[in-house]
């Protein structure tokens, strides 16, 4: 039988969730519900130097709104927990104190300023067996003396001892085996006694282990500390049960080059983070997907699409189809493009999919806010004929305000257009027309209508293109008749005569 995957989202609560952090828990999502197993929600809050307030909310409330619920969370709990790092710090003393034991760490005394120096004589100054017996550190210090110090309270840190001249091999599922050389990595700082807190490195090391984690899901920027990971689990004894790597492709700039920023952004308007966020230092405000007025649905379809694809040509998915389709084989190694359109695009097929009535409800509450109080099955009506024309729903209005009220002024480019020496005769003539029907259905409407233009011999171009000027005050909006159906008889006259007296 298959092993249920249990898969963590890790993030560190060092500000905004960025929308690349947002796609790696989905992909983490995807793949635990495919096959019935869990997925977890980890914060990493070691580093107490980047740590920013609200994060853990603000990300809890992301997966909250996108409806990705976890199985387990700091909020949630469970058998594995505390979930939040910062809360586990005897746990990893512990560790911190068995790779000590092994002779697999060391204890390091070198201050920041020793570490200056010896970067500053030395190009590529690393750590490492080349180096760290010239330095001061308890490989090369007695053992009384290391012990006189950490008694005398001065400040150590703990560094992994990297044997070099060894093959580590990352077996990831969307790369395959990456082969790295121990030569090449340092021994890096696992710990600090000034904080009494690991690094990021083994606090997620020995949390993957503790919470059996099946799967390592996580951003391409990881990568190069997989090596690094995989010679703590071995450090550890932890070889048996380590996890299987997948390290999803970067999310790049819209033209391609480079990862994909904040900057980007804001340069090209478009949202990087998923809820809207306010800085707590600076007090910036970044806006978000959802304020953006993006759906869920629509988000996540977007993001599922960036670094996989279902290999068919199918572009619309719901999360079950996702579940059912996610497969790494079908992931993507190089870098996924960013493309704002194809975002808008997929919010506009999420808008159309709605049931009209819905999307009147919100807008019933938008018009009544700008003082118009219109039926509820109008409201729908009017959704119908135009959300085809819109990519979020807060463009309703700008879409189809000429349904509720008559037009201010007449769009410049389309009155040169349109507006021509015999239009003001055919205008008060088509309103006398339309004063005699007794049937105003846009089918009877249209034939009547139709019938006098050619009766007359009139360019029907322009006499159309004038009547919606008249009623619409610019040149766009769905079918002539079916707009006037809804606004009504009286009101098509109006419209008509007031254009006739406005433009003149
Ligand atoms: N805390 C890391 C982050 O912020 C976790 C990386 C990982 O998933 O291992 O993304």
């Amino acid at each position: 039988m298959q092993q249920k995957p249990r898969v963590r989202f890790a993030p560190s609560p060092t500000g905004p969730l960025h929308i690349g952090g947002v796609r790696t828990a989905l992909y983490n999502y995807l793949f635990a519900r495919q096959r019935g197993g869990s997925f977890i929600l980890r914060i990493e809050d070691t580093d107490t130097t980047r740590f920013v307030p609200g994060t853990e909310e603000y990300i809890q409330e992301t997966f909250d709104w996108l409806g990705l619920p976890f199985d387990e969370s700091p909020r949630q709990g469970g058998k594995y927990g505390p979930y939040k790092q910062s809360q586990r710090k005897e746990i990893y003393k512990e560790h911190v104190h068995q790779l000590l034991e092994k002779g697999a760490a060391y204890i390091a005394f070198d201050t920041p300023e020793e570490l200056e120096a010896q970067r500053a004589a030395k190009e590529n100054f690393q750590y490492d067996a080349s180096t760290r017996m010239q330095m001061r550190n308890s490989l090369t210090m007695k053992k009384e003396e290391t012990d006189s110090l950490i008694q005398g309270k001065t400040q150590y840190v703990v560094r992994i001892k990297i044997e070099p001249g060894r093959d580590i091999v990352v077996h990831d599922l969307i790369r395959g085996d990456v082969v790295i050389n121990s030569s090449v990595l340092d021994d890096k700082v696992i710990y600090k006694s000034a904080d009494e807190l690991p690094t990021y490195h083994l606090a997620n090391v020995v949390d993957d282990h503790l919470m059996e984690i099946t799967h390592v899901i996580r951003g391409e920027e990881w990568l190069p500390s997989a090596p690094l990971h995989v010679w703590l689990y071995q450090s550890l004894g932890w070889e048996e049960s380590m996890p299987r790597f997948a390290h999803l492709p970067l999310l790049l700039k819209p033209e391609g080059n480079g990862k994909l920023s904040k900057r980007d952004g804001d340069r090209l308007g478009f949202p990087v983070f998923p809820l809207e966020w306010r800085d707590p230092l600076s007090g910036e405000r970044s806006t978000g997907y959802r304020e953006s007025g993006y759906l869920p649905e629509a988000v996540i379809n977007f993001l599922a699409f960036l670094g996989w694809n279902p290999g068919t040509e199918q572009e619309l998915f719901t999360l079950a189809e996702l579940t059912a389709a996610f497969s790494f084989e079908r992931c993507s190694k190089s870098g996924a493009r960013f493309d704002l359109e194809k975002a808008k695009w997929y919010n506009h097929r999420y808008i159309l999919s709605m049931p009209n009535s819905l999307l009147a409800d919100s807008f019933t509450d938008e018009l009544r806010q700008r003082g118009i109080d219109a039926p509820k099955e109008t409201v729908s009506r009017v959704v119908e004929l135009v959300k085809e024309r819109i990519h979020f729903a807060h463009e309703l209005w700008e879409q189809s305000s000429y349904f509720f009220e008559a037009p201010l002024s007449y769009e410049e480019k389309t009155v040169r257009k349109r507006w021509k020496e015999e239009t003001p005769a055919q205008m008060n003539e088509l309103a006398s027309l339309i004063e005699t029907m007794d049937d105003f259905s846009a089918a009877i409407q249209e034939k009547t209508v139709m019938e006098w233009i050619q009766h007359n011999g009139y360019h029907t171009g322009n006499v159309m293109n004038a009547f919606r000027l008249a009623v619409v005050g610019a040149g766009k909006g769905p079918h002539m008749f079916q707009i006037t159906e809804l606004i009504g008889k009286r009101e098509t006259i109006r419209r008509l005569r007031q254009a006739v007296q406005r433009l003149a």
